[in-house]
């Protein structure tokens, strides 16, 4: 996959792509990421990428040209999925992840300021993120957010692939507990289970602590699943066991 990031603070970008899981997946040739400075295309003499906006009001707009044209020269051979970051985009979920893990390249567009000029957005733009509700400065540490989800899930990247497919959200479910050495530690000890060596209680210990963490914590999440009917009888138990 190649994914090209168009940002005014590339250098924000270096700490997170040199270090570990998007460092080894650079390393293992599973991604190439390149950062653009898109005030290198603007047309402007002095370089500008913002403007006041028209109508008057707080806040410097993102001019189009230089996003139109960055993206012009980074899309030559190819028609990638122009990802913009937005708090006004579609919610960002590890099913989105899924879905631009799929592709071969990629552009995401991190903005600053009041906003972008909507001309971005109308012809340029094929996907807009948020990353949740609330307002960041810029678009990188959504960019940020995005890449890692996605790049953990080519394939080779994750030394173990079945952590990818068990974690959290890819599920649909929330993860069950992990513990690892000591068995005991200061007197809070390991569930008796998880050292019993039955892989079959294991499996059905986790599936239990995985249901119940999602029931007590994200119940959203469960109306959105089909469940079988071994979880629902489960789930009815764990309804039975907090009323009690
Ligand atoms: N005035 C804009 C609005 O109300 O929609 C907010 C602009 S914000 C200060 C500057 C930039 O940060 C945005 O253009 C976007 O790139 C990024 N940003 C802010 N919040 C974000 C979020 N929740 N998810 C993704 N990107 C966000």
């Amino acid at each position: 996959m190649k994914i090209d990031v168009l940002s005014l603070f590339p250098s924000m970008f270096e700490g997170v792509f040199g270090e570990s899981i998007l460092k080894k997946a650079q390393e293992k040739q599973a991604v190439e990421l390149n950062v653009v400075n898109f005030r290198e295309y603007s047309a402007n003499k002095h370089q500008n990428v913002d403007d006041y906006p028209y109508g008057g009001g707080a806040g410097m707009v993102l001019t189009p040209q230089p996003i139109f044209d960055a993206v012009d020269a980074l899309t030559k051979d190819s028609k990638p999925r122009v990802v913009l970051l937005c708090p006004q985009g579609e919610r960002y979920t590890q099913k989105k992840a899924e879905e631009l893990a799929q592709e071969e390249h990629l552009i995401f567009v991190c903005g600053h300021y009041e906003g972008y000029d909507e001309r971005i957005r109308e012809h340029v733009v094929t996907d807009e993120i948020s990353i949740g509700d609330y307002v960041l400065t810029g678009g990188e540490l959504g960019a940020m957010v995005v890449i890692d989800s996605v790049v953990r899930l080519l394939p080779g990247v994750l030394g173990n692939q079945d952590s990818a497919v068990k974690d959290s959200h890819s599920t649909g479910l929330l993860e069950h507990p992990h513990y690892t050495r000591p068995a005991d530690f200061r007197g809070f000890k390991v569930p008796d289970v998880l050292m019993s060596g039955d892989h079959q209680k294991i499996a059905a210990w986790r599936e239990k602590e995985s249901l119940k963490r999602t029931l007590l914590r994200r119940p959203d999440m469960l109306e959105q699943l089909e469940l079988s009917s071994q979880q629902k009888k489960i789930i009815a138990e764990l309804q039975n066991e907090e009323s009690e």
